[in-house]
């Protein structure tokens, strides 16, 4: 495909697909924008970071001792002798380098792509749907505590089609609103259009065929079917792992990994199978723990290891790939869930995976992952189109269920832009 052509194609969907390789470029904001009629994705929301960069810093700079306290922390971390499960990590690490640095290269090379980068900040828009953005956060956690019975008023957009007129139906356009409980629920958009959320004076945008379940991990198994038929063929898991950073920005609580042997992934599976689709950190205690453990105890069979490189919008990596503790790059570990189908081994069925799939993308808001179900389709098992859950979900995607204690978070009205 000529480059003009993929370019045009990166700009209606998103995925920009480098030759000969199994590498993509993603703009989620792209991706997620085809999930909406109505409203747009804010490019300066989604990118926080990336846009921040650009206003001057009213922040105030770290101390002179911080920094040179920092700076001997990583040198002494680089100088002293690895243990054990460090010596493991470089080795994963050197083994997926030359990887990561041919899918660099790709991008580097792709001037085109790098031109509709630098496009972004003109794109963008210049007020989303709240006038004022900095305004606070509804922290949805602590509203579950206090107030478990709230309730959101669900506008949906039904369309109703005048089948007198046979020739060229009249297609008409009717609200309807419905009052429903917040927390422990299916909150369901089934409609074509997005659907429009409003819980104590604030709007959450939800998109076409989606469906969300706000609840904490104690409610998780309300979220199994009553029939193995209606179990899900692609399960993404972004578990809140314990990791210092994410305590340090206290942006959600976390949970040791126990707490994750009990997701109920046989139960959430389809009767033909599920793809297993699970973010981790670089840590190789954790890797180790999805490995020997986890897989194990989900009845999940490896598959493969995808990568997630996270590059600036001039195209350079967002740190120095080489350094020990901030790697520039996430894994997203793949495992088939048989399911039941019986008289076959549907194991066989599966598709196999290679590790050799690298996603790149510039990164959003803290720990916020790119939207990755598209990239799977072709290995997702059973039914078409797929069943979809996402357990830990901070966002709400079109044809997914979207489970956590604060599946709406993305979807504030303050993330968003009226077409
Ligand atoms: N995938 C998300 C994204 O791209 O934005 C990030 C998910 S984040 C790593 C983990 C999520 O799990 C957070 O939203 C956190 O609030 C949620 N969480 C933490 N403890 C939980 C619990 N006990 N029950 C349900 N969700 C929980």
């Amino acid at each position: 495909m000529e480059d003009s052509q993929k370019l045009s194609l990166f700009h209606k969907s998103g995925v920009y697909n480098f030759k000969d390789s199994n590498t993509v470029f993603i703009d989620p904001v792209r991706v997620l924008n085809r999930f909406y009629n109505r409203f747009t994705v804010s490019p300066s929301t989604y990118y926080p970071r990336f846009f921040k960069s650009l206003t001057p810093k009213t922040t105030v700079p770290s101390s002179p001792t911080k920094r040179k306290r920092k700076k001997r922390k990583r040198c002494s971390e680089e100088s002293r002798p690895l243990n054990d499960r460090e010596q493991i990590a470089l080795q994963r690490h050197q083994e997926l380098r030359p990887l990561l640095m041919k899918a660099h290269e790709c991008l580097l090379k792709s001037n085109g792509l790098l031109g509709a980068l630098k496009d972004l900040r003109s794109e963008s828009d210049s007020c989303c749907l709240k006038e004022e953005c900095e305004c606070g956060e509804q922290c949805f956690v602590e509203l579950g505590q206090q107030a478990p019975d709230l309730v959101v008023t669900l506008n949906l957009c039904i369309r109703d089609i005048d089948k007198d007129m046979e020739d060229s139906p009249n297609v008409q356009y009717c609200e309807q609103r419905s009052i429903l409980p917040v927390f422990n629920n299916f909150v369901v958009n089934d409609t074509e259009d997005d659907a429009m959320a409003e819980i104590l004076n604030n709007h959450y945008i939800m998109p076409r065929e989606s469906c969300f379940y706000m609840s904490d991990l104690g409610q998780i198994r309300n979220l199994i079917p009553a029939h193995t038929d209606c179990g899900f063929n692609l399960i993404m898991v972004d578990p809140p792992w314990e990791n210092a950073s994410a305590h340090q920005k206290s942006r959600y609580s976390t949970l040791p990994n126990r707490y994750f042997l009990s997701l109920p992934i046989k139960q959430l599976t389809h009767t033909e199978g599920a793809l297993v689709a699970l973010w981790v950190t670089n840590r190789e205690k954790l890797r180790s723990f999805v490995e020997k453990e986890l897989f194990a105890t989900w009845g999940v069979s490896y598959a493969a290891s995808f990568h997630w490189l996270k590059v600036k919008a001039n195209g350079s990596l967002i740190g120095d790939l080489d350094l020990f503790h901030h790697r520039p790059y996430e894994s997203l570990i793949l495992g088939y869930s048989p399911g039941k189908v019986k008289n076959s081994d549907n194991q066989s069925k599966f598709k196999p995976l290679k590790d050799d799939h690298v996603i790149m993308s510039i990164p959003g808001d803290y720990s916020r992952k790119p939207p990755i179900a598209d990239l799977l389709q072709e290995y997702i098992p059973g039914v078409k189109p797929p069943r979809c859950v996402e357990l830990f979900a901070r966002e709400i995607m079109a044809g997914c269920v979207a489970w956590g204690n604060e599946p709406l978070h993305f979807q504030d009205s303050r993330y968003f832009v009226k077409k």
